[in-house]
């Protein structure tokens, strides 16, 4: 069965638990956690293809800052305030994000239209690697529900602390 089919069967009864384990991750030493967040993250990843799976696209509208707009509003031949008129709202966090979800710049072969100038937040998704694993410890175990990567680093990460 593949890591995206296993996260399918499994998702719905991790929540607790992964809960439960991001805030033990609480006790850990930051260093630490971020190596083995870092380490996770390349395993997992080689393992899992995002073009199989796109379910961030899908289901979680990302923040868009004023410096993605300008390029991306750019990119696309638009005005700024156009952009953000037809593509853009705020949420009930205040921050601006896409207004559709599924994305609408997600294409039908999960190819994203705009790749090069996609935003930050899609560029950073989901926040393992780069010496962030420890920062976002909260995000984690919301992101499990979403993420089949964050599934599974949290799983193998549940093995070894
Ligand atoms: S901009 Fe691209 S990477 Fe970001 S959510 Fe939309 S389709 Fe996905
Ligand atoms: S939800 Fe996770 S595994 Fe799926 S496409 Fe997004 S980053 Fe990749």
């Amino acid at each position: 069965m593949s890591l995206i089919e296993q996260w399918k069967k499994g998702k719905a009864n991790v929540r607790k638990k992964h809960k439960k384990f991001t805030q033990k991750l609480k006790r850990e030493k930051g260093k630490k956690l971020n190596e083995l967040g870092d380490e996770l993250h390349e395993q997992v990843f080689s393992e899992v293809d995002c073009l199989e799976c796109a379910n961030c696209c899908t289901s979680i509208p990302p923040i868009v800052n004023k410096t993605d707009a300008t390029r991306i509003s750019k990119h696309l031949g638009m005005k700024l305030s156009e952009f953000q008129k037809e593509y853009l709202i705020q949420d009930e966090d205040g921050d601006t994000v896409m207004n559709t979800s599924p994305c609408r710049f997600l294409l039908e072969n999960n190819h994203c239209m705009i790749y090069e100038f996609r935003p930050k937040a899609c560029r950073e998704y989901p926040h393992t690697d780069a010496f962030e694993f420890a920062k976002n410890l909260h995000l984690h175990a919301v992101n499990a529900r979403y993420c089949p990567a964050v599934f599974h680093i949290l799983e193998r990460m549940a093995k070894v602390i």
